[in-house]
């Protein structure tokens, strides 16, 4: 409490510092109202597997219908709901959502497609993430392993030795895993082997400039190779134009994923584009 210090602390609380602290709070509260009304839905991007130009697998991204400002991005409100403990919900409803809307793809006869989630730093955590995945995976039938989760490097590097228990459990599950933001947080190598991860997915920081500078074609180079080394595929993010995919096709990426193909789409926007893989169109002739 700023009071404690003296009356004159008041001063301090400059008009600004004070709209940042009355928007903090208006958004929690928002938050705690989304949870409770269900605003929160999720867009779809594709995964595009470069040696065949189909369509492999889609991202789920969260989005929240906010009711006066439209619809909210997770750069806005993923980081209050990590510190506030909000996100262990919201991420239950992700998986579930993700999960269901698979299992009815399946069921109006697409073909099998792979449904990556991004798990947050908390949620990895959750001694009883193992359960609510069990339970989601019997409710909706889908095959385990076209459920993929993403977990960030900087969150399974937060405690690797923890993090390579609760890798192994989801994989014994025939869950797929996959390494995100890959290259923007400090994995050693030996952590890296020890991680039973099927993918890596290149940062888009780095596929952002990777035609024309060469420290970032050399690291994604590098990654790739390593990648493969490993056993493990790898997905590039961000992928904008065609330079950046010849560049990726000529290094051997597996997977590519980007506006280039498509931004991420409200799920019945996403139905024709998979029934259309595959389209070899989607990648530039070699
Ligand atoms: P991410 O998992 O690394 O997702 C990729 C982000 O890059 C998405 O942003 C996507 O829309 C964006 N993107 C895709 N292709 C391109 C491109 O070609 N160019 C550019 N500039 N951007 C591209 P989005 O949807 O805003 O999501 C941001 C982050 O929010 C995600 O990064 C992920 O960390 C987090 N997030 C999204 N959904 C969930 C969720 O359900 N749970 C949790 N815990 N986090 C989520
Ligand atoms: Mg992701
Ligand atoms: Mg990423
Ligand atoms: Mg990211």
């Amino acid at each position: 409490h700023a009071k404690a210090g003296g009356r004159n602390n008041y001063q301090f609380f400059t008009q600004e510092m004070n709209e940042t602290v009355q928007e903090r709070l208006a958004l929690e509260g928002d938050l705690r109202v989304a949870i409770e009304r269900g605003e929160f839905l999720l867009h779809y991007q594709p995964q595009i597997e470069m040696c065949s130009g189909k369509v492999v697998g889609v991202e789920a991204l969260l989005r929240w219908q906010h009711p006066v400002h439209g619809l909210v991005t997770p750069d806005k409100f993923i980081p209050v709901a990590e510190e506030t403990g909000m996100i262990v919900a919201i991420g239950e409803v992700a998986l579930k959502s993700a999960c269901r809307q698979l299992a009815s793809w399946r069921a109006a006869g697409l073909p099998p497609l792979r449904v990556s989630v991004n798990l947050s730093a908390r949620q990895f955590k959750q001694n009883n993430l193992p359960a609510l995945l069990l339970d989601i995976l019997r409710e909706t039938g889908i095959e385990s392993h076209l459920l993929e989760l993403e977990i960030t490097e900087s969150s399974a590097m937060d405690n690797p030795a923890e993090a390579i228990l609760h890798l192994r459990g989801f994989r014994e599950m025939g869950v797929e895993l996959a390494i995100d933001d890959f290259g923007t947080g400090y994995s050693s190598l030996s952590y890296l082997k020890l991680f039973p991860v099927h993918r890596l997915k290149i940062d888009r920081s780095f596929v952002k400039d990777i035609d024309t500078d060469t420290d970032d074609a050399e690291i994604a180079a590098a990654t790739i190779a390593l990648a493969h080394t490993l056993g493990k595929e790898v997905v590039a993010e961000g992928v904008e134009t065609e330079a950046q995919c010849r560049f990726l096709q000529g290094q051997c990426c597996d997977i590519v994923q980007g506006y280039y193909f498509s931004r991420p789409l409200p799920p019945e926007e996403i139905v024709p584009y998979l029934k259309r893989s595959p389209a070899p169109s989607l990648l530039p002739r070699t």
